[in-house]
């Protein structure tokens, strides 16, 4: 494959919506793989309880290994559970498992509570990567704080559905609430269509709505809603390498170089 310019420090980019099943996952998941396949060192930290982007990256992570709950809660070095993705060499994963569910609870009364998660990756070597990219669970609550207060970058996905533009005015509002109190440096640097279905004027619809109001930040890449896209998890695979060939793999392809094209904004 051809090697994509990599960006001159490590770009820590959050992957977020409160909604569930816009396909987060599967944008870290994908994005991250053909960032790696094109000779990036990636790692995705994955901080949804469900583990979503720990299986589809074929990273074991049952109960008894040591996960992101250990990092957030119990103070243990993030490089302590970062491990390898078998089957894309420079990817790594830093798994969750169902432990995480208690973490949203267990916050409320740490120290820095919201600055858990910046703090153990500033204490880590982020450099050896050229990007970090942390997978969310479907809600706005610390879990989702955290890693909006860890990142530098945050991409949202957008699925191009009726019900899509709904519930961003909540997320934007919390990000301007985090660049105030926590994390000034945050950019809203990325928004993705996921899920288009080209038979649909509706689909059409919101991806021109969604571009009217957010301009340059929406790439011009669009993800096809593909069947390939969500069968891949469930081999333990990104669809880069389920079925390359695929519209979905593809698509995500061509967005993660955009990204890596665009570079970091200013
Ligand atoms: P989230 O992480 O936001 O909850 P997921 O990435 O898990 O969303 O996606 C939700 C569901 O939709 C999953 O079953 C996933 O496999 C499927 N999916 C995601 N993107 C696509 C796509 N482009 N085409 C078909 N199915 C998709
Ligand atoms: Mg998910």
């Amino acid at each position: 494959e051809k090697e994509w310019p990599r960006p001159d420090g490590c770009r820590v980019i959050t992957i977020a919506n409160q909604k569930g099943g816009v396909g987060k996952t599967t944008t870290s998941v994908n994005l991250a793989a053909s960032l790696a396949m094109h000779g990036a060192q990636v790692l995705v930290v994955d901080l949804d309880p469900q583990g979503n982007a720990s299986t589809a990256l074929g990273v074991e992570h049952h109960a008894d290994v040591p996960s992101i709950y250990e990092v957030l809660i119990e103070d243990l070095p993030v490089g302590d559970i970062v491990v390898p993705a078998p089957e894309i060499p420079n990817l790594h994963c830093a798994p969750a498992n169902l432990n995480l569910a208690g973490a949203e609870i267990e916050l409320v009364s740490k120290v820095a509570r919201e600055s858990r998660l910046r703090r153990s990756l500033d204490s880590y070597d982020t450099d050896k990567f050229d990007y970090v990219l942390i997978d969310c669970p479907p809600s706005l609550g610390l879990l989702t704080v955290n890693a909006l207060v860890g990142g530098d970058e945050l991409l949202i996905p957008i699925q191009c559905e009726y019900y899509a533009l709904e519930g961003l005015g909540q997320l934007i509002r919390t990000v301007d609430l985090v660049k105030a109190h926590l994390n000034p440096g945050l950019n809203v640097s990325t928004i993705l269509l996921t899920m288009y279905d080209a038979r649909t004027r509706l689909a059409a619809q919101v991806a021109e709505d969604v571009r009217n109001h957010f301009g340059d930040v929406v790439l011009n890449t669009v993800i096809p809603r593909s069947v390939r896209v969500s069968e891949a998890p469930s081999y333990g695979q990104s669809v880069i390498t389920y079925d390359p060939g695929s519209s979905g793999a593809l698509a995500y392809s061509e967005a993660a170089s955009e990204m890596a094209h665009r570079g970091a904004p200013e």
